[in-house]
């Protein structure tokens, strides 16, 4: 069973038709979906990018803010909270001695830190801020309540997006800051702080970083704008090149187009022409009988034959021979007053004309003008029995086409009355239709 080829389907060979037509328009489109899923894929990729360069920026940062927190707290608060000078507290300004705990070296490091014209914030906010920041210790927007909300169900996660502010495009960033044990004891004794049964491990707050990405926007901006032009400088070359090779493969279509209709040409005129004579040939004459023929108008042919010729060519060698047809052919074809007249090698010594619309004493006319011309070569025959020269004998005939009679009928006629002017001694002409003969036209 022969398997369903996809061709097959009507549809799909109508499109493939159309493709085929419209073949730079297909490939245009298809160039410009190309680029357009390549600009799509670089933008999807540079904006991951950013996002993972500020990702991992902010991480940096907070992970640096922590561990200088920490690290006040476990080298300098813990060593010197016992001292009896020493009094550590969110207010330590207001105190002699006093030095600022972890989480307000902390949020005082991060105000230092944070700077409005590069668009950097760090921020430490909780839900339990120290009284001397009631008001602003506690988250000031949307982001910050759904970190604090957030984190505190997942406090080893990480809350992030970017946002728009104004102009500018941020970064937010924020983690879980979590009780360690240097912290607890001081926050659960300490008189100002806003809880007393801190855990370790509890979520103490929010330790944020915002960061402006406008910068590394208008990077990647700058290479997708750079690739976009790219891509359309690459499409406009494949473009052009495509056009290129149409154009090419249409120009060498069209001189083999021109090659095949030289050949056919020249194969058309071997095969209607005859090879020794340069005349008609054979075939040629035939189609022109045929068609001529269905004209149904007066139609005369001739029928010419070299007399003695196989003594010609005893005598002289076929070489001779040959050239002695040539030279015959040609003399035949001069002797023709009408371009539709046809003269054609009918066969071994044998010539045959055909005189369209031309009646006995027309076609007669024109046998006596080919006995002459040949005459007129004077090609010398001394074995011929009839001239020192080399002469003719023609057959005339001519018919009206019609129903009851053919082509052939009218060859017959003109055989016929060659062997009557062969029988009644060569080099005459005789007419089928009368059988009278010509007297010769010999020197
Ligand atoms: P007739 O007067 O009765 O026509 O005598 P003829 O010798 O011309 O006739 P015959 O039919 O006996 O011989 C024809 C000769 O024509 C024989 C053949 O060698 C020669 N012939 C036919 N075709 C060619 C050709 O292409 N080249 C040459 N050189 N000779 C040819
Ligand atoms: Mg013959
Ligand atoms: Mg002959």
């Amino acid at each position: 069973m022969e398997k369903p080829r996809l061709l097959n389907y009507p549809r799909i060979r109508s499109l493939m038709r159309f493709c085929y037509r419209h073949i730079v328009l297909v490939l245009v489109i298809l160039l410009c979906a190309g680029a357009g899923v390549t600009l799509a894929g670089t933008t999807h990729l540079t904006v991951e990018l950013i996002e993972a360069q500020a990702l991992q920026s902010a991480k940096i940062s907070v992970k640096t803010m922590n561990e200088a927190r920490v690290l006040y707290s476990k080298t300098v608060v813990n060593r010197v909270s016992n001292l009896p000078q020493i009094s550590v507290g969110p207010q330590y300004h207001t105190v002699a001695g006093g030095i600022p705990n972890p989480a307000t070296y902390a949020i005082e490091l991060g105000e230092k830190l944070s700077s409005k014209q590069s668009g950097i914030l760090f921020r430490l906010y909780s839900d339990y801020p120290f009284p001397n920041r009631l008001t602003s210790g506690g988250p000031h927007d949307a982001f910050q309540t759904e970190a604090l909300s957030y984190l505190k169900q997942h406090p080893t996660a990480s809350f992030y997006r970017q946002e728009q502010q104004g102009s500018r495009r941020l970064f937010r960033y924020a983690e879980a800051v979590r009780m360690e044990s240097s912290c607890v004891v001081c926050h659960n004794r300490l008189s100002s702080s806003p809880k007393h049964d801190w855990q370790v491990g509890d979520v103490r707050g929010v330790i944020e970083v915002s960061q402006s990405i406008d910068q590394l926007l208008d990077i990647a901006q700058t290479g997708v704008k750079a690739i976009s032009l790219s891509l359309v400088g690459l499409g406009g070359l494949a473009v052009l090149g495509t056009l290129l090779i149409f154009s090419y493969s249409r120009s060498v279509n069209q001189i083999l187009r021109e090659e095949v209709q030289l050949k056919t040409a020249a194969l058309q005129e071997l095969a209607t022409v005859d090879a020794l004579t340069q005349i008609a040939n054979r075939r040629q004459f035939d189609q022109l009988l045929e068609s001529q023929w269905q004209l149904c108008q007066p139609l005369a042919l001739l029928i010419c034959d070299v007399d003695y010729f196989k003594k010609y060519n005893d005598a002289y060698g076929h070489q001779a021979g040959d050239r002695c047809l040539q030279q015959i052919a040609g003399a035949i074809q001069a002797s023709l007053s009408s371009p539709k007249d046809l003269a054609a090698r009918y066969g071994g010594e044998e010539f045959a004309v055909i005189l369209p619309q031309a009646n006995a004493a027309a076609a007669q006319q024109t046998a006596a003008q080919i006995m002459a011309t040949v005459q007129q070569l004077k090609i010398e025959h001394r074995q011929s029995e009839v001239s020192p020269y080399v002469s003719l004998s023609i057959g005339v005939a001519c018919l009206l086409p019609s129903a009851q009679n053919q082509p052939a009928d009218l060859i017959w006629l003109a055989d016929r009355a060659l062997y009557a002017a062969k029988a009644g001694g060569r080099q005459q002409i005789i007419c089928s239709s009368e059988l009278v003969v010509f007297p010769s036209l010999s020197p």
